[in-house]
């Protein structure tokens, strides 16, 4: 099996230190096996999507030297066009998920939903209450057919969720956190698609996954939760789930989530101040990640050679400027 990897941003901004070394992970993880990296642009959020932040991606991943294998890698401005390899860009692959999604209807494993934001809000509300969680009380689940038919006829509005069984352990085994597991009790019928026609990002990174057959979904610990609702949907869909692999979160020096309040966490704040993306990379491969050799100075092709997911630490490194800048100063 060829190992088949992605990083998948989202366009809201510009590419975190985090987000740089899951692409760089999975760029070096795919190196070493001679696999494939692909990039793809999750932009199925309309309301998030930022003017100019694919650009400006794509000017610090390549300025990183982070290069997708499919595709070509897009001039500035230059977005890719429908059916070339890549990047990928949801938004243009908007018929694809509508076509899954259909399966999914006619299999009874989604339904339509088409309650209002007003009674989504007050139920979330009540169920807050009653069982510490803003959940979805099911109601569309119970709708007849007939009604819902005539509802589409009309034009209503509606969003398609996951029909979710009840009362059923999900698992996956995580290749850092080892087995995880989710009962169904305590999870959402998720939304899919949305009233715009959007996919939401839980679908869509099922579809996709999928269908671009990627071998190890390699991502930030955020997402960890959200993947026992994946595995759900691989299973309905009748599709073998990829590896997970959850990386711990870069940290600040009082074990936060690395965040802005902190200084300079954008690869662009870096490049602006004249790094050498060389001194970078070659710093934050080692935020989570531990060589068998014991040297700190690595060039992007050392990493290419000797990068393992075996010696990616369950802990999340800790950012240091100082150490960043020591590095530097050695090149
Ligand atoms: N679009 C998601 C993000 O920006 C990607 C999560 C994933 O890799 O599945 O974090």
């Amino acid at each position: 099996m060829s190992v088949r990897v992605r990083f998948a941003p989202s366009p809201t901004g510009f590419v975190h230190i985090g987000g740089l070394r899951t692409a760089l992970y999975n760029y070096l993880f795919a190196k070493a096996n001679q696999g494939t990296y692909l990039l793809r642009i999750e932009d199925t959020d309309q309301e998030r999507y930022v003017e100019g932040a694919l650009e400006n991606m794509l000017t610090s991943l390549e300025w990183a030297g982070i290069f997708h294998d499919e595709g070509v890698v897009l001039e500035k401005g230059q977005v890719a066009e429908r059916g070339s390899k890549g990047p990928y860009i949801q938004s243009q692959r908007l018929s694809i998920y509508q076509k899954h999604l259909k399966t999914l209807l006619e299999s009874g494993h989604a339904y339509p939903c088409f309650c209002s934001k007003e009674r989504l809000d007050a139920v979330r509300e009540e169920e807050k209450k009653k069982k510490g969680t803003p959940r979805y009380d099911g109601y569309c689940r119970e709708l007849a057919e007939t009604d819902v038919a005539e509802r589409i006829s009309n034009g209503d509005p509606y969003v398609v969720r996951l029909k979710l069984p009840k009362s059923t352990e999900i698992g996956f085994h995580d290749l850092i956190r080892g087995n995880v597991s989710m009962n169904t009790d305590d999870m959402d019928d998720q939304v899919l698609m949305k009233s715009d026609g959007y996919p939401t990002y839980h679908f869509a990174v099922v579809v996709d996954d999928h269908l671009m057959e990627i071998t190890h979904v390699i991502r930030g610990e955020e997402w960890l939760s959200s993947t026992p609702k994946h595995i759900y949907l691989y299973q309905v869909m009748g599709w073998e789930a990829p590896i997970h692999v959850h990386l711990p979160n870069i940290l600040n020096d009082d074990r936060k989530k690395l965040s802005k309040r902190h200084g300079d966490v954008a690869a662009e704040d870096f490049r602006r101040k004249g790094y050498l993306p060389e001194a970078l990379v070659n710093y934050i491969a080692l935020l989570g990640w531990s060589p068998s050799e014991n040297k700190e100075r690595f060039s992007l092709e050392e990493l290419e050679e000797c990068f393992s997911l075996e010696r990616v630490s369950k802990s999340g490194g800790i950012f240091d400027v100082k150490k960043l800048n020591w590095l530097s100063s050695q090149y």
